[in-house]
């Protein structure tokens, strides 16, 4: 019996596919499994391929984006849940089929370089055993984030989510920061054991999963399942040194300045959010307000990522403002067949919402320009390469902040500094979550709490300067429970540093020539993942980098600016 080959035989819209089953997308793979599969049907049968794989992601990508929106209604709960829970594992499953049927037939292409490798990498490093493993580490990851998600503190007589309590740690009264301090850190202190316990079993699995695949530790295995082609462990430990050598320092001289700003006789945990210069401002009061203000940042910064910012407007891509039945955080998720990104947000009319609404315009900016690549898999280059679009949109559009309405002059330009601050304490914050990932897979201790919580600390002292925790080491320790990377997306951490050592350099072209720099940036976004990640980053003019001296000059170019920004602010009284 032959079946002819007919690529129209799918839904054309992924609205057609918002009630489907399993066995219609199992037949739609099973025409691509029937089909012919040579040189001549090679084009057609990846288009149809991608065609199926983007209706159905963005099909995924709605039912969640619906449920996000309105976690009250019990259709759109389930909805969402049939997709991630039922479709999409399955069709994941198909595409690894798909993926080495296309490897076992030996075709290429010459755009398919970076796909191709990829699908290889996955393919080699797969191993039967290791299913039931991951699948017993996600349960593991959902307890992880029960426990979390549960931890609440009574603030004024009131249970109040963690979360509640972060803007206490900008209050000008230092006993109110200090209250919200110890609250924050209080239940991760009482779960430590539980925790510890807990990561004790996801250890476990992770050397074991790493075993069965034939790598000495979990530290090898990651830099294959990461696809991490383009820099080793050595190049990570580089990182570490070079943020050791000049971040750390700089870090140092930054608190200083805060210290003495502060007018305190040494810095404490809870003294490093407050603003020393500016009252906390509100920039904004809806979340249209936020969309329209940050409209004329984006256009200041560029013509083109201003419309492309307008045309998120105009087509709902945005929703903004915390509200009722909303899923907390924020995300911003692309839609691949439309291509066009959405954003997510709560945002409540703070600083921080402004920062991350440029950093997840960054996100739906790379969508837009990555959209011009033919096939799903030649659009995300990975993290080190998304979080370089998102951070170097946070930088870039800084200098307008003011214009746009959100600060005044004034507000704008602590905002701007506090940033900076910001950048430079997360390096070494990076640096540091990473050398402890290293540590826990290839030390041979990892599997031991007391020793776990020991080299914390030990590495914490390696890269945080100009903190007095005396006292607090309890608290100290219970940081590292609290960086959900660890234990939900292993040695998920320095793509960030990577990106911002990237981001850095796009704002110090920016700095001399803005329209060339936002061109060079768009072009490299929008070649996807069709390049290996130093060319990616050499499209955008900027370096891709772990080394100590260049590392330096942009830790220097940072500190002159903060230097200049604190000249211009009004002095202490
Ligand atoms: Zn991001």
């Amino acid at each position: 019996m032959t079946k002819e080959w007919n690529v129209l035989t799918m839904p054309s819209t992924p609205a057609e596919l918002a009630g489907v089953e399993w066995n219609d997308v199992a037949g739609w793979y099973a025409q691509l499994t029937d089909a012919p599969l040579d040189r001549s049907s090679l084009d057609e049968w990846l288009a149809a391929w991608s065609r199926l794989e983007e209706l159905l992601t963005e099909a995924a990508s709605r039912a969640m984006i619906a449920y996000t929106l309105d976690t009250s209604d019990r259709e759109k709960e389930a909805a969402h849940l049939r997709f991630s829970t039922e479709i999409m594992p399955k069709a994941d499953e198909q595409s690894v089929r798909m993926a080495r049927r296309l490897l076992d037939s030996g075709l290429t292409r010459h755009d398919l370089g970076t796909t191709l490798q990829r699908f290889r990498t996955a393919s080699d490093i797969f191993r039967e055993a290791n299913v039931p493993l991951f699948a017993e580490l996600e349960e593991l990851g959902a307890r992880y984030q029960r426990i979390t998600g549960s931890m609440t503190a009574i603030w004024d007589g009131e249970e109040l989510p963690l979360p509640r309590l972060q803007p206490f740690l900008k209050s000008r009264d230092r006993g109110i920061r200090e209250r919200a301090f110890r609250l924050l850190a209080a239940p991760y202190m009482a779960e430590r054991d539980a925790m510890a316990g807990l990561f004790d079993e996801m250890y476990r699995r992770r050397q074991q999963a790493a075993a069965n695949a034939g790598f000495a530790n979990f530290r090898d295995y990651i830099f294959p399942a990461k696809f991490r082609f383009d820099y080793t462990p050595a190049d990570c430990e580089r990182f570490h040194e070079a943020v050791e050598q000049t971040v750390v320092p700089a870090v140092g001289r930054a608190l200083e300045r805060r210290r003495e700003r502060l007018g305190l006789a040494s810095l404490r945990p809870w003294d490093l959010q407050v603003d020393p210069y500016a009252a906390p401002s509100r920039p904004f009061t809806t979340g249209t307000e936020l969309a329209s203000r940050a409209l004329t940042a984006f256009e200041r910064v560029d013509a083109a990522l201003g419309a492309r910012f307008r045309t998120m407007i105009d087509e709902g891509l945005l929703d903004l403002e915390s509200r009722h039945n909303k899923a907390p955080g924020g995300y911003c998720d692309t839609l691949q067949f439309s291509g066009r990104p959405f954003i997510f947000m709560n945002a409540a009319g703070i600083p921080e919402d402004v920062m991350t609404l440029l950093h997840e315009a960054g996100h739906a900016f790379h969508a837009f320009e990555a959209d011009r690549q033919p096939l799903i898999w030649q659009r995300h280059p990975g993290s080190e390469v998304a979080e370089l679009a998102s951070m170097s949109m946070e930088l870039l559009a800084s200098p307008y902040l003011a214009e746009a309405g959100f600060y005044s002059k004034v507000e704008a330009e602590s905002a701007e500094l506090e940033h900076l601050e910001d950048v430079l304490i997360t390096l070494a914050h990076i640096a540091s979550v990473d050398a402890f990932q290293t540590w826990i897979y290839t030390s041979g201790e990892g599997g031991d709490a007391a020793a776990r919580d020991a080299a914390w600390l030990r590495i914490r002292q390696r890269f945080e300067r100009g903190v007095d925790w005396t006292g607090l080491e309890t608290e100290r320790v219970s940081r590292w429970y609290r960086q959900l990377h660890i234990f939900l997306y292993p040695f998920y951490y320095i793509e960030y540093g990577i990106a911002q050592i990237g981001a850095l350099q796009v704002w110090r072209n920016a700095r001399r020539n803005q329209a060339d720099a936002v061109r060079h940036y768009r072009e490299a976004l929008a070649l996807g993942a069709t390049r290996p990640l130093p060319e990616l980053f050499e499209a955008a003019r900027v370096r891709f980098t772990f080394d100590p001296a260049e590392i330096g000059a942009l830790v220097s170019l940072v500190e002159e600016r903060m230097e200049s920004l604190r000249a211009g602010l009004p002095q202490a009284a």
